[in-house]
């Protein structure tokens, strides 16, 4: 029989993923008492976005987090496109290169750091069990855990529980769907001798792969199939040897490696593509943040990134108003007010691209070299586009 206890906190953040362990140090870094709660015992999770974009990244070393990522991430040097064996488009990060690293690394690594201030409480093996509500504000939560239950008091309660939130589904929001045609299929792969620091997308004749380091001696590769389609993809290589015989033709390279991974279906995980756009982030008492709020496609590596700006917009906006006025709807809804176009914007970027990418033969080709080589000749259009993507302009406030 479990125990009950009852604890109170300024902040109560649900979910340890990266929006909510990244909102945990940004608010003890400003005195405010932090309560993260996770249903899961540790962050051993094998498939998550690994990329976190150059903006993140600055942000992330002024918090002196950087220097203990850095023993356990790859630096990044560009981001390509691979059209048929050609080159169609590249990114060479400058002087801010982004990094890949495992969720499972980094997460650890945050909240040894989270731990060392005496204002933070971490409380794993927690499912969310019920919103507390008093006169329409919500007033904190409580949990369900292994052996004791909690009831947690809370001025601020911050729903980081990501794609499937149980706070966004406690509070009956509605979402508006980008619709994805694509899901996509991940494996990790050992990486090949003398393989780049780069990410990669490759389109070859039946549809395009994303190809992304992974600490230490990975590479995470994606396959793109028709949205609920694993079963149309076992049908149409009714042999997994078929499936490794087109991978190892359109990346030779890894010709090997490929043959040593895949040995069966159960070696893939799916992962539903989705985009989602919660239309209310907030009410009094709570927010929405990350991959709860709003989930984004896996063109441009942008789920950590949205996640975590998500993130240090709402510790932006605490510093600036207090968070006695950042508990009341009329100040939280302005991190949606900021954020909801942005997320916006970024589905139609990505719906494009989905477009384009899946085009196919010939007039695919033919659309996709004119619109990326109009994209690279246009500085400003690739300046703007740069800079949205890589989160040039984020920045902490001090
Ligand atoms: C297979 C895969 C590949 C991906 N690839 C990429 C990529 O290449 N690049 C990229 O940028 N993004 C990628 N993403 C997306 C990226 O991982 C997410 O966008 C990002 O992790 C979102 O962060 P978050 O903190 O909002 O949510 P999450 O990372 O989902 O974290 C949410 C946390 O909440 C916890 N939680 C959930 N429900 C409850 C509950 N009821 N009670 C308590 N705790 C709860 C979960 O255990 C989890 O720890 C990928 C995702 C997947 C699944």
């Amino acid at each position: 029989m479990n125990t009950n206890k009852k604890i109170k906190t300024d902040v109560c953040i649900v979910g340890a993923g990266p929006a909510g362990m990244l909102l945990s140090k940004l608010l003890i870094d400003q005195g405010i008492k932090v309560i993260l709660i996770d249903k899961e015992s540790d962050f051993e999770k094998e498939f998550r976005g690994e990329f976190i974009q150059p903006g993140v990244v600055n942000i992330l070393k002024g918090l002196k987090i950087y220097e203990r990522l850095e023993r356990v991430s790859i630096p990044i040097d560009s981001y390509r496109i691979m059209d048929h064996g050609e080159k169609v488009l590249e990114y060479k990060f400058q002087d801010e290169k982004g990094i890949c690293i495992r969720q499972s690394k980094i997460l650890p690594l945050m909240l040894e750091q989270c731990n060392e201030n005496g204002n933070f409480d971490f409380y794993p093996n927690h499912r969310l069990e019920t919103l507390k509500f008093e006169a329409g504000t919500v007033k904190g939560i409580t949990t369900k855990g292994d052996a004791e239950n909690l009831d947690i008091d809370a001025k601020l309660v911050v729903g980081a529980d990501g794609r499937t939130s149980g706070v966004n589904r406690l509070l009956g929001v509605q979402s508006n769907q980008a619709k994805f045609t694509m899901d996509v299929l991940w494996i990790k792969v050992d990486r090949p001798k003398n393989w780049e620091n780069n990410i990669e997308l490759r389109i070859h004749d039946e549809g395009y792969l994303v190809l992304l380091p992974s600490y230490p001696n990975k590479i995470q590769l994606g396959i793109d199939m028709e949205k609920g389609g694993a079963e149309k993809l076992r049908e149409k290589y009714n042999d997994i040897s078929e499936l490794v015989e087109m991978l190892q033709k359109v990346i030779p390279e890894m010709k090997d490696e490929l043959k040593d991974a895949i040995s069966s279906w159960k070696d893939f995980t799916p992962l539903s593509v989705s985009g989602s756009l919660s239309e209310e982030w907030s009410k009094d008492g709570v927010i929405l943040i990350g991959d709860a709020a709003h989930t984004v496609g896996p063109i441009a590596g942008q789920g950590i990134n949205q996640a975590m700006t998500d993130a240090i917009e709402l510790s932006n906006m605490i510093l600036e108003n207090g968070l006695e006025k950042m508990i009341l709807n009329s100040h939280l809804s302005k991190l949606q007010d900021k954020r909801y176009p942005e997320v916006a914007a970024l589905h139609t970027l990505q719906l494009t691209q989905e477009k384009l990418l899946s085009m196919k033969g010939e007039e695919g080709i033919l659309a996709r070299s004119k619109m990326y080589s109009k994209l690279m000749k246009n500085e400003q259009m690739k300046n703007n586009l740069q800079k949205k993507i890589t989160a040039a302009s984020l920045t902490l406030k001090e």
